[in-house]
């Protein structure tokens, strides 16, 4: 069978056999994944989606795989959550959670784009795989990594959070930690890509990484009983996620899985690196990169590749990107776990803030339906919020002691 995939120039749109490549060598554009739609719309039926199980591979079709592929790690199907309390304190009805918080299996929505990539990467034959992260891609190389055999070695900015760093180091993949931020970081795995023809998930199979980050859109839709949002809010890091919802979107229209209908796509950064949404807020033709400074981590790309992309499709939807501060993105963790009970981590506090000055500003409207994207798990940044929950004083095993302590605490609030 012909293959109903390759690669294709996102801006002069030459078309390129599959290979582990991610720039187009007429004018150093990036590529991407692009379909015959036409030969898709015949093999690809919502309808057998009904018996496969609720993970991302029940969108196979509609994904680079290589013949024949069986997936072995379940990821992603993780739940949409109908806001029951943030929502009414915004004013707005109808915001709903996607919460890749609980992703298997490393709790990030990059375990999706790892799915692909680990596919595309055993095609090509590679057997040395990794990445450049900023910690949650290390975390789904090194897990997936081990399931499958590969030998993964990963490079990361030397100050990640220790979470990370004990996230990627338990499944025995190689750290690299490099004295620099990430920018840095993903420049030398260019070239190491190059030197030992590794696979690298992000660098040379990035257009096969990036369509995993679609099935996050897919299940959005399918949760949605096959109906788009009117508004979706997403943190952006490379710029990737962001376009890969919208192309999801764009597909399930074009193969009639749901009625077309415009969304408007809002970008979420932290202040302290926002080369994204300062260029949307100053309409600028290009963003200007910047140097990253935010306990944000997992955001902190100061020269996304996908930015200028991100740009094109937040101003074309008629969307709008924001950024908060640090202490914003905190208060903005413990709200969302206090009123949905969802921990999210520093990037889902970006989006959650976010989320709330776009409504302030009448950008998000009350009776529209919003899907708010958690991408993230906060046990991964604990170092973020620990220093505002300090131990509470411990008592002996005896009720008196506890009485004790309640008596304190009436008395306390007697006197407040
Ligand atoms: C990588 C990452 C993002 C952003 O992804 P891009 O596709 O690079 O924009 C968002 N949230 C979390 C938690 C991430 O790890
Ligand atoms: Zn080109």
């Amino acid at each position: 069978m012909k293959e109903l995939y390759f690669l294709r120039c996102r801006e002069c749109g030459k078309k390129f056999a599959n290979a582990p490549q991610s720039y187009c060598e007429e004018c150093f554009s990036p590529l991407e994944v692009s379909y015959d739609y036409e030969a898709l719309a015949h093999v690809a039926h919502r309808g057998a989606l009904a018996h496969r199980a609720f993970n991302m591979w029940r969108y196979a079709e509609l994904l680079p795989l290589p013949e024949g592929f069986t997936p072995t790690v379940a990821i992603g199907g993780t739940p949409l959550v109908k806001s029951r309390k943030l929502g009414a304190r915004w004013g707005v009805q109808n915001v709903y959670f996607k919460n890749d918080a609980v992703c298997f299996p490393t709790l990030s929505f990059k375990d999706r784009v790892v799915g692909t990539a680990l596919a595309a990467a055993r095609r090509f034959g590679f057997t040395k795989i990794g990445c450049s992260s900023t910690g949650n891609l290390a975390n789904a190389v090194a897990a997936q990594g081990a399931q499958l055999g590969f030998d993964p070695c990963v490079f990361v900015p030397a100050d990640l959070e220790p979470a990370k760093i004990l996230n990627t180091a338990v499944y025995g993949a190689r750290i690299i930690r490099i004295n620099g931020n990430y920018d840095h970081v993903n420049r030398l795995c260019t070239q190491i890509a190059d030197r030992f023809k590794w696979g690298l998930v992000n660098v040379n199979l990035r257009p096969y990484y990036a369509e995993g980050s679609k099935t996050h859109g897919y299940e959005i839709a399918e949760q949605l009983g096959w109906e788009l949002p009117d508004n979706v809010v997403v943190p952006m890091a490379g710029g990737s996620l962001i376009g890969k919802i919208a192309k999801a979107f764009c597909e399930l229209a074009h193969l009639g899985w749901v009625e077309p209908k415009p969304v408007k796509f809002f970008g979420a950064q932290a202040t302290g690196c926002s080369p994204i949404s300062d260029g949307v807020k100053r309409n600028l033709p290009r963003y200007q990169p910047q140097k990253p400074n935010t306990i944000a981590r997992s955001l902190a790309i100061g020269t996304p590749a996908d930015g200028p992309f991100a740009l094109r499709l937040i101003r074309e939807s008629g969307g709008w990107a924001e950024d908060i501060s640090d202490p914003e993105i905190i208060d903005s963790i413990k709200l969302l776990a206090e009123t949905e009970g969802i921990f999210a981590e520093t990037a889902g506090g970006v989006t959650t803030g976010v989320t709330a000055k776009l409504i302030a500003q009448g950008r998000i409207r009350p009776d529209e339906t919003t899907v708010v994207c958690i991408t993230g798990n906060g046990l991964k940044t604990t170092d973020a919020i620990a220093a505002d929950f300090p131990l509470t004083e411990a008592i002996e095993p005896r009720l008196e002691a506890f009485e004790a302590l309640l008596g304190q605490s009436l008395d306390s609030e007697v006197a407040a």
